[in-house]
């Protein structure tokens, strides 16, 4: 249930409400908009009576039951206004949201060795990448596969990111490594496969850190906004969803199939940011492009993109990943696209300028 104050409520008298409202079966929580103020009621409120809540306040608009099971995530609980998720990088703030340039998160699938990372990073950033996306901890279907180089890995990342002033995202696998992680990540993955782990969601929710929630292989749209629910309902607002392919019948010519009409549905369920992930969802380089061109058009709000010195020789995901390179090339082509839709901004407009065509890594893991 949610309560619509008048913006111009005083805020004591929003503590008293919600100090009114609370039971032990019921939790207020308080959401300043930009034009609105919502007390959202969780828990159980099918006893309450709406039209008595709307007699305890003069400054109260109107009261209504949120329907979806997802009650944080839903777009209801937040009337209608979709969420701005800021992530402080040593670059500065980055915004993911509706109405905001689109993010872009590029990098090798997994950290290979110091040179390798430090150089990726900076060629991403050249092209206009705002976050570094690599692997420490690897989630591989065979025990026999690269797993990650693990903590050092981690260890380089913070290098990567020192040198480049980039964000840095990266995957949790066990809930035992968190503090290490949440030392060095600007936002925590949680990938598909621990989509529905609810204990490490709930671990990572309770960081505060922002999250980076990947839709599961086989999971529902309502399965993986119920996954975010575990994470706002530990206390943490900043969830961005990400879409990374489903399984389909066909995995002969694509890894996954990317679900872009996820991205309208999504918008109208849920006020949370959404990000497009079109390397995994294809599993193969030559299809990014076009994926990527299809998420910006269908209103993704940020995309993320494997990007390797040498992917032949990539300790994982080689077939999906795009040299630099080709990186660079997509952002420009991305860029006037993003223009169009009015959301490009001036640091990934640097693609619109070639830094370093032919510049790979010398001492990369090739
Ligand atoms: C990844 O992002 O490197 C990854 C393993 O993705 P997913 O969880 O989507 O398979
Ligand atoms: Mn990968």
């Amino acid at each position: 249930m949610i309560i619509i104050m008048n913006p111009s409520t005083p805020s004591a008298e929003i503590e008293r409400l919600s100090a009114e409202m609370c039971r032990p079966n019921i939790t207020p929580e308080v959401c300043t908009g930009q034009h609105k103020i919502v007390i959202g009621l969780v828990g159980d409120t099918s006893e309450i009576d709406p039209c008595q809540i709307q007699n305890l306040s003069p400054f109260i608009e109107k009261v209504i039951r949120v329907k979806q099971p997802f009650k944080r995530a839903s777009l209801e609980f937040r009337y209608g206004e979709h969420s701005q998720i800021v992530v402080q990088t040593p670059n500065g703030p980055v915004t993911f949201g509706q109405n905001h340039p689109i993010v872009i998160a590029a990098g090798p699938c997994a950290v290979e060795n110091e040179e390798m990372i430090v150089e990726t990073a900076h060629l991403v950033k050249a092209a206009g990448a705002q976050f570094l996306r690599g692997g420490a901890y690897k989630p591989r279907t065979s025990p026999y596969a690269f797993q990650g180089h693990g903590e050092s890995a981690l260890g380089l990342l913070a290098k990567a990111r020192e040198a480049t002033g980039l964000g840095v995202i990266t995957e949790i696998m066990d809930a035992a490594d968190l503090e290490k992680i949440v030392e060095v990540a600007d936002v925590i993955q949680i990938g598909a496969r621990n989509m529905q782990n609810f204990s490490l969601l709930k671990k990572v929710g309770a960081t505060g850190k922002a999250v980076l929630l990947k839709r599961g292989l086989s999971a529902t749209i309502e399965d993986w906004l119920m996954s975010a629910e575990y994470i706002l309902a530990a206390g943490n607002p900043n969830v961005i969803l990400c879409e990374r392919g489903i399984r389909t019948f066909d995995r002969q010519y694509t890894r996954n199939t990317l679900d872009i009409s996820a991205i309208p549905v999504l918008r109208t369920l849920t006020h949370l940011p959404i990000m497009i992930d079109p390397s995994h969802a294809t599993g193969k380089s030559e299809f990014v492009q076009p994926m990527a061109m299809a998420s910006i058009a269908a209103g993704a709000d940020s995309l993320m993109i494997e990007v390797h010195p040498n992917p032949a020789k990539a300790l994982s995901d080689g077939p999906q990943s795009l040299t630099p390179e080709k990186f660079e090339k997509l952002m420009q082509e991305m860029a006037p696209l993003g223009q169009f839709f009015g959301r490009w901004s001036k640091n990934n407009s640097a693609a619109a300028t070639p830094k370093f065509a032919g510049r790979i890594p010398a001492t990369a893991n090739v």
